[in-house]
């Protein structure tokens, strides 16, 4: 299958044979007398999970937590172009990386023009190469081709500026295949600092087809992330290239601490990765996970490596500062210096960014401002130990009324599909406790449709269970109609007793219509069980269905935790 992205990969691969090679004679000539001679630095700034947050982002979504507890107010794309730009004066040699999740889930001003916004600011300030996340699969990978390559959209055209040209960075994935075997996406990129090589290598989370609509990633498939960095290092080591980094849309889950502190949970997938994985690589960004943490992991032959994540939505940059040893073309560990830097607000606005997103806003605002409801407090997604979380509680009972007409009787969603707090007091220009559609589409943003299947008794059980797997707690938000206990003292696969639909003991061989999005329909989130429902029908998107339900509930107030009980 001919492709964009195999025929680049192929003349990638060519070119930078060529230029390693043509470069080499010319680094090991040089006659080396002083330190410095005989080093190069060279500054990597990482950028991930930034997901079209051109604007600065609002409530907890637009906080860094600091070390001794106090927060700081993070984000926002001028600022973050403006830091990058400092970052890069401070020193002579610089790679900007990103760890993917660039585009996709974004706010309506990005997403509205299809994150190409989003794709101008990266291209702006100078972006290198980028991961990619698995939001660069939402909408297929004909879509992401697009994004990279450019061209105006198949159906809804051009609408951000008269032409779309494209990412003037590489998204890489050196574990994204297609079924036949080919590379779907370019494995790796080479930068020249100094005159030595670097060798970037994206990659991607091995799970990714279970985080996204089957739809997305049909013909392709996601190897092993440690097997794909092992075969490219190997790769780039052959042709020469010795300095090697990975920008992977990989992380681990971190217990507090403010942007500097390392404490990971323990079995994170991301230290696994950076522990095993050949030691010719020297640093990893990671992403996906949305936390802050920089710490240093051993490789395999026990020499340290930064392994650093800069939460979301463009609060924080990453850097790792590294010395390369112009004989070796390698990495001297030793030397290695890992930051956070938080993305304040208090330096000047990039100009020229600052213009693009007001571009963009103001071609977005008649259908942004548009009120959609009202509200009168924070509806928030910080849950009590139970997990229900008060914005998740009216999200299912949105879903559920939008869906009455499928017979449905109760609505489940996941946790992960609820992306920001509804807040009160907004920053724009709307009065108090007004909801806006801009709001509500940051809130929900995947445009995933409502479907209803029919459940047994028995498997709504197993599928509430499911909430707890070895690896990951995700509890699903529920509608009204739908109570059951909790009792995490109990092994994994009984925790769930009680179980209740419109006040009645529900009954283990009775079908139940249920109303999930197309993602969970699926079996997204490891809820297989939900694959197992039949009789699926069709409903709105999930959106619409959010904002008629604001629409209809206007000064909604935040519903009470009494779906779910905690025993035990
Ligand atoms: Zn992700």
């Amino acid at each position: 299958m001919p492709t964009g992205f195999a025929r680049r990969s192929l003349a990638v691969l060519i070119v930078t044979a060529l230029a390693v090679v043509l470069c080499a004679p010319a680094a090991d000539a040089r006659p080396a007398q002083s330190p410095t001679d005989r080093t190069v630095d060279v500054r990597l700034i990482g950028i991930n999970d930034f997901h079209g947050n051109l604007q600065p982002p609002t409530g907890s979504s637009g906080r860094v937590s600091n070390a001794d507890g106090s927060t700081t107010d993070a984000g926002g794309a001028a600022f973050l172009a403006t830091h990058v730009k400092t970052l890069e004066s401070e020193v002579k040699n610089s790679i900007l990386l990103s760890a993917g999740d660039n585009i996709g889930a974004s706010p309506l001003v990005s997403a509205l023009f299809h994150d190409e916004p989003t794709i101008e600011f990266l291209n702006d300030i100078g972006l290198d190469a980028s991961a990619v996340g698995n939001h660069e699969f939402d909408e297929g990978y004909a879509e992401l081709k697009r994004i990279q390559f450019g061209g105006c959209h198949p159906t809804d055209g051009c609408q951000f500026r008269p032409t779309y040209t494209g990412a003037k960075f590489p998204f890489l994935g050196a574990n994204v295949f297609f079924t036949n075997g080919l590379p779907a996406v370019l494995p790796f990129t080479v930068k020249f600092e100094g005159g030595i090589p670097i060798g970037i290598i994206g990659i991607t989370l091995q799970d990714l087809p279970s985080v996204v609509t089957p739809a997305a990633v049909e013909g392709l498939k996601f190897g092993g992330e440690v097997q794909a960095i092992d075969r490219t290092a190997n790769l780039l080591d052959r042709l020469g290239v010795k300095t090697l980094v990975v920008t992977m849309h990989q992380g681990d889950q971190s217990e507090g601490g403010g942007p500097q502190a390392c404490n990971l949970e323990a079995g994170g997938i991301a230290q696994k990765i950076a522990a095993t994985a050949t030691p010719k690589v020297d640093a990893f960004f990671t992403g996906h996970s949305h936390q802050q943490y920089n710490c240093s992991v051993n490789d395999p032959a026990g020499n340290p490596r930064p392994v650093i994540q800069g939460l979301s939505f463009g609060r924080l940059l990453s850097t790792i500062d590294i010395k390369i040893d112009k004989k070796t073309r390698d990495v001297i560990r030793s030397a290695t210096v890992s930051k956070n830097v938080v993305v304040t607000r208090t330096v000047a606005a990039d100009p020229v960014v600052q213009k693009m997103v007001d571009d963009a806003a103001a071609l977005a605002a008649p259908i942004g401002n548009r009120p959609v409801g009202s509200i009168t407090a924070d509806l928030v997604r910080t849950a009590p130990p139970s997990g229900e979380q008060p914005l998740g509680d009216v999200i299912a009972d949105a879903q559920l009324a939008a869906t009455t007409s499928n017979g449905a009787q109760i609505a489940i969603t996941n946790p992960g599909g609820i992306r920001v707090d509804l807040v009160f007091k907004a920053s724009g220009t709307e009065g108090d406790g007004v909801v806006t559609y801009a709001e509500a589409f940051a809130v929900q943003p995947f445009s995933n449709i409502m479907q209803t299947i029919t459940l047994t008794g028995a498997r709504l059980d197993a599928v509430l269970e499911q909430q707890w797997q070895p690896t990951a707690t995700r509890i699903l938000q529920i509608s009204a109609s739908l109570h059951y206990s909790q009792n995490l003292s109990q092994p994994i696969g009984s925790r769930v007793s009680d179980i209740t639909v419109n006040g009645v003991p529900v009954d283990p061989t009775a079908p139940y219509k249920v109303s999930v999005n197309n993602f969970l329909a699926a079996g997204g989130d490891g809820f297989t069980v939900f694959a197992e429902g039949t009789d699926l029908v069709g409903g709105p998107i999930d959106l619409d269905a959010f904002t008629a339900y604001l629409t209809a509930h206007p000064n909604l107030a935040p519903p009470p935790a009494d779906r779910v009980t905690v025993i035990g």
